[in-house]
């Protein structure tokens, strides 16, 4: 992660973490030139205070062909065709969420042969833990049984605690980009999963917008949290 603006770097940083990823933080170009010959993946801030993020892509090109994904400040900078030339693999445009920046690392994880072994792995939030691979979830250390949607939905969610899924986004992207069934159904799996996870308090309803998972989970009882209601229709 090359990135010189600490206020996106810890948030990337920590999230990237919390998704299985191993990130190293550096926040210059000439330490990105020299990190990379040890990193998987790179994603590369254009802006930094030393080179061009482009020219740091070239120089990173002449000797590496480990994937780059490039972050750039807004859309109307970004030259695709200068920034493919460079040797970049892909781009993101800021502000960009954890989900979006996870899904372009896996993306081309996945496109580009001997890269990154990104695939997902294991997120642990607080007591809570979700393996992708075997798809298991468990609770301080207590397999929590789900239904196949079920565990869609929470894997979801897992991958940006703290950070509010939309509806829209939920069902289009955990059910099906066509789905025209019923908006009851997303909140008859929160209710289920809520219930199945003994702890209601860590699906927050966020009126209006959608569901987040808590950020800090605990295992503690807090019945007086009040956003427990499962049928709540939010
Ligand atoms: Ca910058």
């Amino acid at each position: 992660m090359v990135e010189d603006d600490p206020s996106i770097a810890d948030a990337i940083v920590s999230g990237l973490g919390r998704n299985g990823f191993e990130p190293t933080l550096v926040t210059t170009g000439v330490d990105a030139i020299a990190a990379a010959a040890g990193a998987d993946l790179v994603v590369l801030d254009l802006g930094l205070p030393d080179l061009d993020g482009t020219e740091v892509c070239r120089r990173i090109r002449e000797t590496s062909a480990v994937p780059i994904i490039v972050a750039s400040a807004r859309s109307d900078e970004v030259d695709r065709v200068v920034l493919l030339e460079s040797g970049a693999d892909d781009y993101v445009v800021k502000p960009f969420g954890l989900r979006e920046l996870v899904a372009r690392i896996r993306a081309v994880a996945r496109r580009t042969s001997g890269g990154a072994d990104a695939e997902p792995a294991v997120v642990r939030v607080g007591p809570l833990t979700v393996d992708d691979r075997r798809r298991s979830v468990t609770v301080d250390g207590t397999e929590v049984p789900l239904t196949a949607r079920e565990f869609d939905l929470l894997a979801y969610l897992a991958r940006d605690p703290g950070g509010v899924a939309r509806r829209s986004d939920i069902l289009h992207d955990v059910w099906d980009p066509n789905w025209f069934g019923s908006a009851k159904t997303l909140d008859v799996h929160v209710a289920s999963l809520r219930r199945k996870l003994g702890h209601p308090e860590w699906i927050e309803a966020v009126r209006g917008v959608g569901f987040r998972l808590v950020e800090e989970p605990n295992s503690g009882a807090t019945p007086d949290d009040g956003p427990a209601d499962p049928t709540d229709p939010t």
